[in-house]
Formats: structure tokens, sequence, C-alpha cells
């Protein structure tokens, strides 16, 4: 039987304030994933053979030194339902006390139906309209995102459908398009974030979404802005070898976070449709 432990944990970031919007959260970095996406910012957690970096005794560590100061943990990679011990290292989690959060691009349906009953809220990737879903990602993953989507919406847990746009490969026109796919599928809640290097707005980005506001990070309610001064001083007074070793692994790792976060505005007809339209900061994406 599959426990935490099994987990290929690729990275450990202690608190993230903008993986799950509005919540502080410790981040966890899964490896492998079966797509290869233009603009991945997580090219070593790709490979699926690779080993694991950090062991799970980490995560639990930290976990048990952060009760009453983080909300909840982030499993993100990489592809967190291609491993089979992901289900086990929920259930650890929500045993101490945390809420779950997940990103996922939905590559593997029926694993992700299978731990939705764990999970609070889902950071669904869809990363293009059908046609170009191969030169995005390398594979055609289309179908399997929709169905993914269809079983997160059958749960009722709370999600955000989030597409990063590579002006490389994606015009406005699909961008769009994409929107009103994404709305037409029922999708309450959908974001762009464009991939960059500076993070700066652009005539590009404004190009590529023009219905497209660009956001600031979400804000913190005061409860969470109190925690999150006591989890940074709590991080910088007990942090020890192991975290240190963990954090350094992660910011290896983890390279550039420097996407444009959009919010597709909705159209009138999608108004009308009563489209809810959420905020998020910027974030690596999974
Ligand atoms: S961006 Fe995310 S989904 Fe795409 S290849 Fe990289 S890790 Fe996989």
């Amino acid at each position: 039987m599959l426990t935490a432990s099994d987990l290929a944990v690729a990275g450990l970031t202690p608190l993230s304030t903008c993986d799950w919007p509005g919540q502080l959260v410790a981040t966890v970095f899964l490896q492998g994933c079966p797509l290869a996406c233009t603009y991945c910012h997580n090219p070593l957690l790709i490979d699926p053979r690779a080993r694991g970096t950090v062991p799970w005794a980490d995560v639990a560590d930290l976990l048990e030194r952060r009760h009453g100061l983080l909300d909840g943990v982030v499993f993100s990679g990489g592809e967190p339902t291609r491993q089979h011990a992901l289900r086990a290292a929920m259930v650890e989690v929500r045993s101490l006390g945390y809420r779950v959060g997940l990103h996922t691009a939905g590559t593997y349906p029926t694993r992700l139906a299978q731990v939705l009953d764990l999970v609070d809220w889902v950071g669904l990737d869809i990363k293009s309209v059908p046609q170009l879903y191969r030169a995005q990602t390398g594979v055609d993953a289309w179908a399997k995102a929709v169905a993914s989507l269809r079983a997160v919406q059958r749960s009722g847990v709370a999600f955000q459908v989030r597409t990063t746009v590579d002006p490389t490969v994606q015009a406005p026109e699909d961008v769009a398009e994409l929107t009103e796919l994404l709305c037409g599928l029922g999708s309450r809640s959908t974001c762009c974030r464009r991939r960059g290097r500076t993070g700066r707005r652009t005539s590009t980005a404004r190009r590529c979404a023009p219905r497209a506001a660009v956001l600031g990070a979400s804000r913190l309610d005061r409860s969470a802005q109190a925690r999150l001064g006591a989890e940074r001083t709590a991080h910088a007074s007990t942090r020890r070898p192991s975290a240190r070793r963990s954090t350094r692994s992660a910011n290896e790792i983890i390279r550039g976070s420097c996407v444009e976060t959009m919010a597709v505005m909705p159209s009138a007809s999608t108004t009308a449709r009563s489209r809810a339209i959420t905020a998020v900061p910027v974030s690596v994406s999974s």
C-alpha cells in the first residue's frame, strides 16, 4: 500500500501567498509531467523517471511546525495526479489539520476524480484551444482537460481555470475562442496569464486578450496578513538545515514566475450568462 513517503517530491516552498488565491500555503512540487509546454517554468520537473529530491518527512516536519500559521498545502508540479501516492499524501495533510489545494493540467481525469473528495480547491490549467493543444504542450490533451473540468464541476469543489498564453503559439483570436469555449463549458472562473520574462504589461499582452485586465496580487484578509507576518518570523527563527535544503532545492528547480496575470473580463453575452470572473496573483503554473 502506497504512503505519502512514496511521493517523488521535487521541491517544497514553505510559504506561498500566490499558489491558492487568498490562502497562506506551503507548496509541494511533484516530479513528472506528461506534457512539455513551450513556456514550461519547471522543465526539470517533467522527467517522470527522475527521483524526488525532498523527503516527505521534510514536508511533514514543516507542517507540524506551522500549525495556526498556514491555511493549507498546494500540490503542484509537474503533474501531481500522475503519482499514485498523491491520495495518501492528501490524507496525511488533512489529518494534520490543513486544507488541500491542487494544481493540475487535467491530463489524468480518472485519477483526478479519485482524489477530489480530499481537495478544497483546484487550479485547473487548460492550455489552449483544441487545435493548438499539441503545438502548446506536445500532446493532444484537450479531451482529457475537458473531462477533468467536468469531473471538477461534478464534484462541487471550488476551482479556477487558468491559461498561460504563449504569444508565439496562440494569437489573440485563439485566446478569445478559448475563453468562449470555456464559458460554454460552464467555467465560472477563468484567467489568462501571458508568458513573459519581466512580468510587465505589454501591448502584446493587451493584444492577446483584448478584454483582459492585468491584475495585482489577490488581497489577503487581515487575519491572513497577521499570520503571514507571524509565519515569516517563525520561519526565520526556526529554520533548520533540512528546511534550508528544501528551500534551496525548490528555488533551484522552480525557476521564474514572471507571467502576467490577466482576468478575462466578461463580454456582454457572458455577463448575461452570469460568469463569475476572479483575480489571481502571478504564479507558477502546474
Ligand atoms: S508547464 Fe506545467 S503542465 Fe506544462 S510541461 Fe511544465 S510542469 Fe508540465
